[in-house]
């Protein structure tokens, strides 16, 4: 056997030395790969745990809104951009009649099987997208306010809610005082009538003669009742407009001449309360027009005594009419005690009174410029003012002038 050499000896031991390191380094590789494994599995349950937890999140926002909608006392219809409904609560299924799963995923136009479904679906037949309110007779027992509320975030149009707001009740306390006031006002009627044709009858000596202390007593009395009979009229108009039976008969007639008339009846009011009236007439020619002449005059009456009520003694009133763009346009202006700002927007509301004219003048009821305001815009007209408290007002109306009506007249 040949000795090994001493050289020979030594790389071996190199080469067994090299081959250890080698296992060594793998050795070191393995375990720095288990431990990169390792923290990627540790980020990694991390991230899972994080998604679980937006999960829940999530989960839980929706239960939650899912329970403010369960338990809104107002129905709630969902639709889409493509309005199809995709969500309904229980109230509307239950104002509607129809359980929310024949609806999801259908237009509202396209569900004929529930009549009350018809009723909505009519109501927003001309509903132009955006904000919308509108009071539908669903059924005979039930009156829904509906409102659409447009959904975009970021711009983006998600689709539209119906919010649908049982108002039944409202309406039948409202129906009743309305009647209530109807019949209580048709009942004060006739006593009043009587009391004024029995006064009429001492103050014209009918029944004997009077001294002037008791004429000067009968003539306070009779104007009272008269106060009294206006206001009962006024009643009468109002629960007439709230119940649409307040009906126009139009015929052909003559602003001026009506102002005319409405000028001379005033003129003794104007005259004891030391005012001055001028009525300025248009060069131009005003039009004859279609109109109740009756309601008119009553509008012009109403604005002529409020224009006399609440301007004080030496003030001026003056009125104008002009003709314009198939408009014919009154005014009434005066430099009485004018509306404070703040309640010019409830001039129009129904027995509102400016807290100015309550102390300088105890009669009056509030209903003028509502009758007022209904008869005008009956008439396609508009009625509106100007006012500065301290200053004075100006009122303002427009009726509409009908072309072909004008055209034809000219032939005559
Ligand atoms: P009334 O005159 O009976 O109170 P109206 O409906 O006619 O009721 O008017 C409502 C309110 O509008 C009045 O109470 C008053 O506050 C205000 N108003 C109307 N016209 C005038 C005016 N010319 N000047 C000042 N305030 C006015």
């Amino acid at each position: 056997m040949l000795k090994k050499t001493a050289k020979e000896k030594q790389e071996n031991t190199i080469g067994s030395l090299k081959k250890r390191i080698k296992k060594a380094n793998v050795c070191l590789a393995d375990q720095e790969k288990a431990k990169e494994l390792e923290n990627s599995q540790l980020a990694l349950m991390n991230m899972l745990e994080d998604v679980e937890d937006a999960r829940k999140k999530a989960e839980e926002e929706k239960e939650k809104t899912s329970a403010v909608v369960k338990s809104l006392s107002d129905g709630l219809i969902v639709l889409n951009n493509k309005e199809r409904i995709s969500l309904l609560n229980p109230q509307a299924e239950r104002m509607l009649e129809i359980p929310q799963k024949e609806l999801v995923g259908k237009n509202i136009e396209e569900i004929g099987s529930s009549a009350r479904l018809a009723s909505l679906a009519r109501a927003l037949k001309d509903w132009s997208k955006g904000m919308f309110r509108r009071e539908v007779l669903i059924d005979k027992d039930l009156i829904i306010e509906v409102s659409t509320v447009s959904m975009v975030i970021g711009g983006a149009e998600l689709g539209m809610m119906l919010i649908l707001h049982d108002i039944t009740r409202e309406k039948t306390v409202e129906r009743m005082k309305t009647e209530f006031v109807s019949l209580a006002a048709h009942q004060l009627r006739t006593p009043l009538s009587a009391i004024k044709w029995t006064l009429k009858m001492l103050l014209d000596g009918d029944v004997g003669d009077i001294n002037d202390s008791q004429k000067e007593l009968l003539e306070k009395s009779y104007q009272s009742n008269e106060r009294m009979i206006g206001l009962i009229n006024d009643l009468l108009d109002v629960t007439r407009i709230e119940e649409g039976r307040y009906l126009y008969q139009p015929v052909l007639s003559d602003l001026v001449s009506i102002i005319e008339s409405v000028v001379e009846n005033g003129k003794d009011d104007i005259k004891r309360k030391g005012l001055s009236l001028e009525f300025k007439k248009s060069n131009s020619r005003i039009p004859r027009i279609m109109m109740d002449a009756e309601k008119i005059k009553l509008v012009i009456q109403n604005l002529l005594e409020n224009a006399v009520r609440y301007t004080p003694s030496g003030g001026k009133i003056v009125i104008s009419v002009s003709a314009d763009k198939g408009k014919i346009e009154f005014q009434i202006a005066d430099n009485g005690i004018g509306i404070a700002k703040d309640q010019q927007p409830k001039i129009f509301t129904k027995f509102f009174r400016g807290s100015n004219v309550i102390k300088v003048e105890t009669e009056g009821s509030g209903l003028g410029l509502f009758v007022s305001k209904n008869i005008i815009e009956a008439h396609g007209g508009q009625i509106w003012f100007e006012s500065k408290e301290g200053e004075g007002s100006v009122f303002h109306f427009t009726l509409p002038v009908k072309k072909e009506l004008e055209e034809f007249l000219k032939e005559f």
